[in-house]
């Protein structure tokens, strides 16, 4: 919970349901992604019965308003209203489920390493679950897209259009998990761990990723080595920057 939060102080904030844990025989620990608040654990009691006043209101990946009041260790849900219902179009397919949970799960450690960016990856989340839920883009291409932002506004910002050591801008040809792209000299002179070769295009890919130009992604998209290369590079990028790995890659799809 939220060091923010004093105790039983009662409390108003948006949220997406990251996830939820079963709590008693009837009751459920609902992690959310707050707007002002960071990340909050909360109770909400009652809410297996079929009879709960909560309904399907607090599934994972619905956005929602909410009051509660703070505990010492969690928060106790007192009224929930839906504000955008995506739990269903995103549980109606398996491959955006997948997505959706690397998202919420990307998210939960990007704003509990930094409570004080959690209105921007609020809305960075929410924008990508509405494009999820919509079918706006590929999955992949919002996960990856999710992913350059949301990294960049946690202060990891991702080298794309220049060499991410020397910031020189010509022979962009390598891939470091660490920093993203480095020129051809820096590639090849052992300065960061794991460099990857890149193709001529990824730059100017990985640039319309993070700069959400989705009319560039779409173009280059079309190449379908370049964007699950891409994916894969993304990921990397993720998991170097992460203290835990994350659990949700596992169930994510394969690319075909
Ligand atoms: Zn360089």
């Amino acid at each position: 919970m939220s060091s923010a939060l004093s105790t039983n102080k009662s409390f108003r904030d948006s949220a997406i349901v990251l996830r939820t844990q079963d709590l008693g025989e009837t009751d459920r620990i609902i992690v959310l992604c707050t707007r002002e608040h960071g990340i909050v654990h909360a109770v909400a009691k009652g809410v297996r019965r079929s009879s709960s006043k909560f309904g399907a209101r607090l599934e994972p990946f619905m956005l929602v308003e909410f009051s509660a009041s703070s505990g010492k260790k969690l928060a106790t849900i007192s009224q929930v209203v839906t504000r955008r219902a995506y739990a269903a179009p995103i549980a109606a397919d398996y491959g955006v489920f997948t997505v959706a949970a690397v998202l919420c799960e990307l998210a939960e450690q990007l704003v509990q390493n930094d409570q004080d960016a959690s209105v921007g990856q609020f809305s960075l989340l929410a924008g990508a679950l509405s494009a999820l839920a919509h079918r706006s883009h590929s999955p992949y291409r919002i996960l990856d897209s999710y992913t350059a932002r949301s990294f960049s506004l946690a202060g990891w910002d991702l080298a794309t259009s220049a060499c991410g050591i020397c910031a020189s801008l010509d022979d962009l040809a390598y891939f470091s998990a660490e920093v993203g792209v480095l020129c051809q000299n820096c590639g090849r002179r052992n300065l960061v761990q794991r460099v990857t070769p890149i193709s001529e295009e990824t730059p100017s890919y990985l640039t319309a990723l993070k700069a959400g130009d989705w009319e560039t992604v779409r173009a280059l998209a079309t190449t379908p080595s370049l964007s699950v290369r891409s994916s894969r590079l993304m990921m990397e990028y993720a998991q170097w920057h992460l203290e835990r790995p994350l659990k949700t890659l596992a169930i994510l799809e394969t690319e075909s």
